[in-house]
């Protein structure tokens, strides 16, 4: 029995003959309402800037869910390994979609089949447009029954080791054989910019990685004090942010030589409120460039209590140097926690690479677990606060990266 697909949807998708599409399911933003569309909008975007340099002829969305038509040469491996990083996808298949006919799906499904090995089956079909004839039931049976003809496979519906999916939309039926899942989140861009305060550390890239999957722009500041240290933390950072643009397809590092900084520090003020200060003067040169960049906020990688420097009152007195809000995703994470989301996130490596990192410089022995904002600038009044600044934001290197391209930074 032939039945006519009815209208054409958004998707294009007419009641041609089989052919490949990469059907996406969106995460959270299906519970947006009214600004759904804007999330889409930004995701399709996203979309294609991931898929850059790969064959494709059309990326085209519909309420919950984005299509990409393949162009032929499409390289589906290298195209999924890259929609696994975008933020806002849930999960997604590369189907093929068959005609509106019970025949042609039947052979559809019987020629995915033939392209794998496997010992039970299942078949699923979900009716998503009721005008199609039959129930999903009588579908599954009778598609059930063809496969295992030909493969011999038994049927198993609660641990199949295969299952065939179909769907049926108003321009086609969906097959698909696999689901692969996406990292959820919310689009990159939708939530504005942050900056973010990078070492070379474990903590600070996996904080600026949660604050892009809640749909940020990160621009990243490392602070280095060359050439009192050497630059290895320099190359981390660069080594990290390169890694995360693959995240977020372009990024810029701003790398700000702070040992100056930290040398009046040392001449001027107490030994143990040493660590509190040099992170106020992160803090402050940070704002301005978010000032520049048109951020919104500062993201770091503290965690409560991981590190003598990481309590609430030092947390307290280093938020009061700048008016920005600082985000701290990581705060109430374990260390353990956190190493194992680096390793997943692939940055673990860089990471624990030996390097100077700027606040290994002139560490006093007994830095101040807790601190006040009154001695904090009591401490400043021996220094030229503004002008400290001023100069560090002199002497700014900007890089830029961007993803997939291989641009030079
Ligand atoms: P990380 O692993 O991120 O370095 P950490 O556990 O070593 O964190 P600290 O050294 O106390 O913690 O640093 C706390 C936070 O301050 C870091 O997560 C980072 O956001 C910021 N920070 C520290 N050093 C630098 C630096 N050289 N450049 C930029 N930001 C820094
Ligand atoms: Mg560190």
């Amino acid at each position: 029995m032939t039945q006519t697909a009815p209208e054409t949807n958004r998707s294009g998708a007419g009641a041609a003959k089989e052919r490949p599409v990469v059907v996406v399911r969106l995460g959270e933003i299906t519970l947006k309402k009214r600004n759904r569309p804007f999330f889409v909008r930004q995701l399709g975007r996203n979309i294609r800037r991931a898929l850059q340099g790969i064959a494709v002829r059309d990326v085209e969305w519909g309420p919950n869910r984005i299509l990409i038509a393949p162009a032929p040469d499409f390289d589906w491996p290298e195209a999924s390994e890259r929609l696994r990083r975008v933020f806002g996808l849930r999960n997604f298949s590369l189907c093929q979609v068959l005609p509106w006919d019970v025949d042609a799906i039947r052979e559809g499904v019987l020629r995915m089949a033939a392209e794998r090995s496997f010992e039970s089956f299942r078949i699923s079909v979900q009716r998503s447009d009721k005008r199609f004839p039959g129930t999903s039931q009588e579908l599954e049976r009778s598609i059930g029954a063809a496969v295992k003809a030909a493969s011999g496979a038994r049927v198993d519906l609660s641990h199949p080791e295969a299952t065939f999916h179909v769907e049926i939309m108003p321009g086609g039926a969906y097959l698909h054989s696999e689901r692969i899942e996406g990292p959820g989140g919310l689009p990159v861009g939708v939530s504005g910019r942050v900056v973010s305060l990078l070492s070379g550390g474990i903590d600070s890239p996996v904080a600026a990685w949660r604050t892009m999957s809640r749909g940020c722009q990160v621009t990243f500041v490392h602070f280095q004090s060359f050439p009192y240290l050497d630059a290895s933390s320099r190359d981390k950072a660069i080594a990290l942010v390169g890694l995360l643009t693959r995240w977020q397809y372009k990024s810029r590092l701003h790398v700000v030589s702070f040992g100056d900084v930290q040398h009046q520090i040392v001449a001027s003020c107490p030994p143990p409120l040493r660590v509190v200060l040099y992170r106020r003067f992160m803090l402050r040169i940070a704002e301005a460039i978010a000032g520049r960049e048109g951020a919104e906020a500062l993201v770091t990688g503290e965690s409560l209590g991981q590190v003598s420097s990481q309590t609430l009152s030092n947390m307290a007195t280093i938020d009061r140097a700048a008016t920005l809000p600082v985000l701290r995703p990581l705060v109430g994470r374990d260390k353990e926690q956190i190493i194992e989301e680096a390793r997943a996130l692939g940055t673990y490596e860089t990471s624990i690479e030996p390097d100077q990192d700027c606040c290994t410089l002139f560490v006093p022995r007994n830095p101040a677990t807790h601190s006040t904002v009154a001695e904090a600038e009591e401490a400043e009044r021996a220094l030229d606060v503004a002008a400290l600044v001023e100069q560090a934001l002199a002497n700014v290197e900007t890089l830029e990266f961007s993803w997939p391209e291989t641009a030079e930074p």
